[in-house]
Formats: structure tokens, C-alpha cells, sequence
């Protein structure tokens, strides 16, 4: 952290204490150089990849589009929130760990199965035959489009 005041580089924390019911961390910092005393505050970024469809369309990551989804699959079945929820944070963590900006929406969903399979096995297969149903459908709308594009064959 560079000075702000003489802009060395040299600088020391004095005190350091959690604000903002434990987001924040605001320190205490003081100068080698110049003597001067300032305080900083850091918050810990956590940026989601955006989400890159099929089509190319881009998405901000939504948690909740998430929630929702594993929660359709895990209906009814014996999973507490406590482990759905921290399936989502591992598979949250993993999209962030990439380092990527943008991930496909294809990982995302393999990322859900992985988590679902180890939840829930019946859960996994609602997921996994919705989702793979999906992609099966636009497969199918991209070869109509294909072939709807193709010079028509004379009819005699
Ligand atoms: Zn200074």
C-alpha cells in the first residue's frame, strides 16, 4: 500500500479491526518514510464469472437462478438446506477459482450435476435429464435452422 502522502512504498499496519459486521477490515497504517498516519478499508471482492450461453448471449452469474434449480431437483427428497447450501458455495468457489471472467453456462451445469450426484442420486437424474433434454432440444432447433437454410430440392 503506497503512501498517499509521500507515495513510498514503505508502510506499516498499526492496528487492524473487523467493521462492518465482519465485511470489512479497516486498518490503521503508518508511513516509514514520511511519519504519516491514514487508514485503509478492504472488503473482499468476490466476482462471479459472467455466464456464456449456448447462443453467445452473456449472463451476470444469479445465485438464486441456482438455488432455485437444485432445489426443483432436490424436491422432496432428504437433503437439508445446510448441504444445498454449501453445494452452492463449493460450486460458487469453483467458478471463481477458474480466474476466468466468463464461463460457459455448460460448466455451470456440469458443475451442478457433479454436487447434485454426490447429494442426491435421484436428484441428480431429475437435473441431469432436464438439463441434458435441454441441450438435446436446442441441438435439434440448430439442425432445423440448418436445414430450413438449404436450397429447396425442385418438386419434379
Ligand atoms: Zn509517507
Amino acid at each position: 500500500m503506497h503512501c498517499p502522502f509521500c507515495n513510498a512504498t514503505d508502510t506499516k499496519v498499526t492496528d487492524s479491526r473487523l467493521v462492518g459486521a465482519g465485511k470489512q477490515v479497516r486498518r490503521r497504517r503508518e508511513c516509514i518514510i514520511c511519519g504519516e498516519r491514514f487508514t485503509t478499508f478492504e472488503i473482499a471482492e468476490l466476482v462471479m464469472p459472467r455466464v456464456v450461453k449456448r447462443d453467445g448471449s452473456r449472463l451476470p452469474f444469479d445465485e438464486r437462478k441456482l438455488r432455485a434449480g437444485m432445489l426443483k431437483s432436490l424436491e422432496k427428497r432428504p437433503v437439508n438446506t445446510e448441504q444445498v447450501e454449501e453445494a452452492i458455495q463449493k460450486i460458487m468457489h469453483k467458478l471463481r477459482a477458474t480466474g476466468e471472467r466468463e464461463v460457459s453456462s455448460k460448466l455451470v451445469g456440469e458443475l451442478v450435476m457433479a454436487e447434485l450426484r454426490k447429494l442426491d442420486q435421484v436428484a441428480y437424474v431429475r437435473f441431469a435429464s432436464v438439463y441434458r433434454s435441454f441441450q438435446d432440444v436446442n441441438a435439434f432447433h440448430e439442425e432445423i435452422k440448418r436445414l430450413t437454410k438449404k436450397p429447396k430440392k425442385p418438386n419434379h
